[in-house]
C-alpha cells in the first residue's frame, strides 16, 4: 500500500497464539476504487477452536499478573497505536472508505480505551459489607470472567475492538476477535502493535475467514468461553444470543438503531443544524448511532430545513485519502441499494427531495448527501436503519406528539434533541426509551461514558467504568468463625 510509513504494519496474516499464520486468500478491496489493497487467510472452525483454546491456556497467567503489570502493557499498546495513527488511519480509510480526518479521529477513539483502561485496570476492587453475623465478615471479590469471544463490524474497524479488549484485558480476561471481513486489516495491524506491545502469547488474537456462522458457532458453544461481545445488526445479534444460550454464556450486544434526532422550536437553530450534519453524515451515516429520523416542530420546520439542505450542499464527495472530502463511498452495492429502497418508498408515498437523491456521478458505490423532506411515519425510513447519507425530515406540533413518535421503534440505542427549556429538557430526556440521549449535541461517543442500548439495541454498556463490568465475575466470600 502506498503512503505507509511503516509497511510492515499491513499484515496478510491472522493473529493466532501469539503467531502471524494462515494464507493470504480472500482479497480486501478499497470501496473507494475496487482495487485490492490487501489478502487475509481464509480461517474456518477448526482455527477459532485453536485460538479459544490459546486464550484459555493464557488466562491464569494473565490474571495472575499484578493490575499493575497488565496497566504497563496496555499502556505501551496505547503508545504505539497513538504512535502509528497516520498509517493505522491509511489503511482504515482505503479498506473502508472513511475521510482520513475521520479515520484519525477513529483512531485516537479507538487508542482513547486502550488508555482508559489501562488506568482503570488499578481500579478494579471489590467491597467489604456489614455483615449480619457478629463473628463474620462479607467480603466481594471481582474476578476476570475468563476467556472472551467477540465479534465486530466494518463501520468503526479499529474503536469497536478496543472498545471490548481494552476492558476485557485489564480485569484479567483473554480476548479472541473476528473483524468483519470488509475490514480485517486495521484489525490485524493492532494485534501487530498488541505483540510488539509484550502482549502475552494467547492473550489478545485475531481470526480473519469468511464462514462468520461457523467461527460464531465455535465463539458462542465452546466450553471455555465465558462472555460473547457483538457489534452488529440485530438479527445476528439474536442468533449469537439463542446460540450463547444453550451454555448460559452472557453476552453483551450491541445492535442497531434507528436514532430520533428532534429539533424543539426553542432550539438554536444553527447548533441544531451543526449537530444534526455530525450526526447524520459522519461515515456516511453509517453509524448504529446516526441520525435516522429527524423531526422538525412545525414553527422552525422551514428555517431548519433551508439550512440543513446549505450545509449539506457543502460537503465534499470523493476517495477519503483525498484533501477535503468528507464523504466517501459506502461500504458494498448492499448498502447503496438500501438507501435506494428506504428514498423510492418514500417519494412513492409524497416526500419530496430537496438535495442528492441518487448514486452520484463518481459512480461505484458513492452516494449523493441527500435530504429528504415531508416524510410520515408509514414511510420505511421511519421503521428501519437506512446507514446512509439520507436525512429524512418529519414534521411535528406538540412534544408528547413526538416522544410517541420518537419512541415508536423496537430500538433504543441514540436519540438527540435540541431545547432551551429546562423543564422541556428533563421531561424528553426522561421519556425517551434510549440507552443514550444527546442533548443540544448530535456527537456522544466518549470512553469516559457508558455506550449502549435499550430494547432490540441490546444490553450492556462500553466505556466509562461501567465498561469493565460485563468481564468480571461477583463472588461473595463469606468469612466465618472468627
Ligand atoms: P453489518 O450490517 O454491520 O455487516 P452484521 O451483523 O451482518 O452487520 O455483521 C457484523 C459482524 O457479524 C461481522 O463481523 C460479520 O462477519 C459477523 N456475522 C455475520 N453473520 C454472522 C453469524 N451468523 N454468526 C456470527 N457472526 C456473523
Amino acid at each position: 500500500m502506498d503512503g505507509l510509513s511503516d509497511p510492515t504494519l499491513l499484515i496478510n496474516r491472522s493473529y493466532l497464539d501469539g503467531a502471524f499464520v494462515g494464507e493470504p486468500e480472500v482479497e480486501v478491496t478499497d470501496p473507494a476504487t475496487g482495487e485490492v489493497v490487501g489478502r487475509v487467510p481464509n480461517l474456518g472452525a477448526d482455527a477459532a477452536t485453536r485460538a479459544i483454546e490459546a486464550a484459555e491456556a493464557a488466562f491464569r497467567p494473565w490474571a495472575a499478573k499484578l493490575a499493575k503489570e497488565r496497566s504497563a502493557i496496555l499502556r505501551r499498546w496505547y503508545e504505539l497505536i497513538v504512535a502509528n495513527k497516520d498509517d493505522l488511519a491509511l489503511i482504515m480509510t482505503r479498506e473502508q472508505g472513511k475521510p482520513l480526518a475521520e479515520a484519525k479521529g477513529e483512531i485516537d477513539y479507538a487508542a482513547s480505551f486502550v488508555e482508559f483502561y489501562a488506568e482503570e485496570a488499578k481500579r478494579v476492587s471489590g467491597d467489604t459489607l456489614p455483615t449480619h453475623r457478629a463473628d463474620a465478615r462479607i467480603l466481594v471479590l471481582r474476578q476476570p470472567a475468563g476467556v472472551v469471544a467477540a465479534i465486530t463490524p466494518w463501520n468503526f474497524p479499529a474503536a469497536m475492538i478496543t472498545r471490548k479488549c481494552a476492558p476485557a484485558l485489564a480485569v484479567g480476561c483473554t480476548f479472541v476477535v473476528k473483524p468483519a471481513m470488509e475490514t480485517p486489516l486495521t484489525a490485524l495491524a493492532l494485534a501487530r502493535l498488541a505483540d510488539e506491545a509484550g502482549i502475552p502469547k494467547g492473550v489478545f488474537s485475531v481470526v480473519t475467514g469468511e464462514d462468520s456462522s461457523a467461527i460464531g458457532k465455535v465463539f458462542t458453544t465452546h466450553p471455555a468461553v465465558r462472555v460473547v461481545s457483538f457489534t452488529g445488526s440485530t438479527e445476528v445479534g439474536k442468533i449469537l444470543m439463542a446460540q450463547a444460550a444453550a451454555g448460559v454464556k452472557r453476552v453483551a450486544l450491541e445492535l442497531g438503531g434507528n436514532a430520533p434526532f428532534i429539533v424543539f422550536d426553542d432550539a438554536d437553530l444553527d447548533a441544531a443544524v451543526e449537530g444534526a450534519m455530525v450526526s447524520k453524515y459522519r461515515n456516511m451515516g453509517q453509524t448504529c448511532v446516526c441520525a435516522n429520523r429527524i423531526y422538525v416542530q412545525s414553527k422552525v420546520y422551514d428555517a431548519f430545513v433551508e439550512k440543513l439542505v446549505t450545509a449539506v450542499g457543502k460537503l465534499k464527495v470523493g476517495k477519503g485519502v483525498d484533501d477535503g472530502v468528507t464523504q466517501g463511498p459506502l461500504i458494498t452495492p448492499d448498502a447503496v441499494e438500501k438507501v435506494e429502497r428506504h428514498l423510492k418508498d418514500a417519494q412513492g408515498k409524497g416526500a419530496r427531495v430537496l438535495v442528492g437523491g441518487k448514486r452520484h456521478a463518481l459512480g461505484g458505490t458513492f452516494f449523493e448527501p441527500t435530504v429528504v423532506a415531508d416524510v410520515t411515519q408509514d414511510m420505511a425510513v421511519a421503521r428501519e436503519e437506512t446507514f446512509g447519507p439520507v436525512a429524512p425530515i418529519f414534521r411535528f406540533e406538540r412534544e408528547d406528539e413526538v416522544v410517541e413518535y420518537a419512541n415508536a421503534t423496537e430500538f433504543g440505542l441514540a436519540a438527540y434533541f435540541y431545547a432551551r427549556d429546562v423543564g422541556r429538557i428533563f421531561r424528553v430526556a426522561e421519556a425517551l426509551e434510549y440507552g443514550m440521549v444527546g442533548i443540544n449535541s448530535g456527537l456522544i461517543s466518549t470512553e469516559l461514558a457508558p455506550f449502549g442500548g435499550v430494547k432490540e439495541s441490546g444490553h450492556g454498556r462500553e466505556g466509562s467504568q461501567r465498561g469493565v463490568d460485563e468481564f468480571v465475575d461477583i463472588k461473595y466470600l463469606l468469612v466465618a468463625g472468627l
